[in-house]
């Protein structure tokens, strides 16, 4: 089972980032770099890779020396009505992607090696509390699902760290409190948002708008940069930003609310007043698609 080196073949030659979809060759790979001194990084996707994505490599890149990115797309997290069978799946481009940002190792298992023992799974990683709120309400199982295959991927990367998207940022504190409840070692990374030109972060669901869609979606960038202009500019009238921000992503009815609130970075409850470290957080549907964003900002 063994991998080649993966960036330099016959004569330096560059070389595709060797791909496998079977945890023991990862685990070699893995033991490998360790036995040359090597800090290993992970950074969990779900494929459909973007300037985003390629951002969290070039972290992983900073801090660690062999760089491991999975492909999953994961059933648990997706709900019975949601797009896990249109979710897409480019993996030739996403492989191209890596290699261009020099990973050393894509891990793309199937449905079957991650779930074994499915149907009938019956272990599960639950974070209640921060799991049920906001995505959580609206999407129920879907931080269980999160949850569980990060773990699953540490188990089978072992990782000194990994790189996750702020653009997730419910996600991330999840993932951050399920390291910290099992004490794990792992070292949680948040890596900033990349946006396209006008604002819109980019994500893998951006590629299912169509052109009158994708032109509405930058309001949810707008009623967030509102907000970050109100609250640093010393206004502490926090409802009224909240729903201000919501009439900015509803107006024309273009964009169905799910919410816009301002919210603790740490617990994600919903402000009264100002505090000292504040986040938007927004999600809305545009036509079938879920869009969420979040940003940051501090009162004056
Ligand atoms: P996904 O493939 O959507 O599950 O995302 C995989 C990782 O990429 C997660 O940690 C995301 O938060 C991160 N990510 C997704 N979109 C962006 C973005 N626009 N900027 C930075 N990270 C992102």
């Amino acid at each position: 089972m063994r991998i080649d080196g993966p960036h330099s073949g016959p004569y330096g030659k560059k070389v595709m980032t060797q791909t496998t979809s079977k945890i023991d060759a990862v685990r070699v790979s893995v033991l490998q770099a360790r036995r040359e001194g090597k800090r290993i990084a992970c950074v969990p996707t779900m494929g459909a890779l973007h300037e985003g994505h390629l951002s969290l490599i070039d972290e992983a890149k900073k801090l660690a020396d062999y760089v491991v990115v999975t492909v999953f797309v994961n059933p648990t997290q997706f709900g019975p009505q949601e797009d896990f069978h249109k979710y897409p799946r480019p993996i030739e481009k996403d492989i191209a992607m890596c290699s261009s940002r020099d990973a050393d190792l894509i891990f793309n298992p199937d449905v079957e090696t991650m779930y074994p023992s499915t149907p009938g799974a019956k272990t599960f990683i639950e974070v209640p509390g921060l799991s049920e709120i906001l995505e959580g309400a609206i999407r129920p199982g879907h931080f269980r699902g999160v949850a569980t295959v990060v773990m699953k991927l540490f188990q089978i990367v072992m990782p000194d760290v990994a790189c996750f998207g702020s653009k997730d940022f419910q996600q991330l504190a999840v993932i951050k409190q399920m390291v910290r409840d099992l004490n794990s070692p792992i070292q949680i990374v948040g890596c900033p948002t990349i946006r396209e030109t006008d604002g819109l972060a980019m994500s893998s669901r951006n590629a299912y708008l169509s052109p009158e869609q994708r032109a509405v979606a930058i309001r949810l960038y707008e009623a967030m940069v509102f907000a970050k202009n109100q609250v640093t500019a010393g206004h502490s009238d926090l409802a009224s930003i909240m729903s201000k921000m919501a009439e900015i992503i509803t107006r024309d009815g273009a964009m169905t609310l799910d919410y816009a609130i301002l919210a603790n970075p740490t617990t994600l409850e919903t402000l009264t007043q100002p505090q000292p470290e504040m986040v938007a957080l927004v999600a809305a549907r545009n036509g079938t698609t879920r869009l969420i964003d979040n940003m940051m900002m501090t009162p004056k």
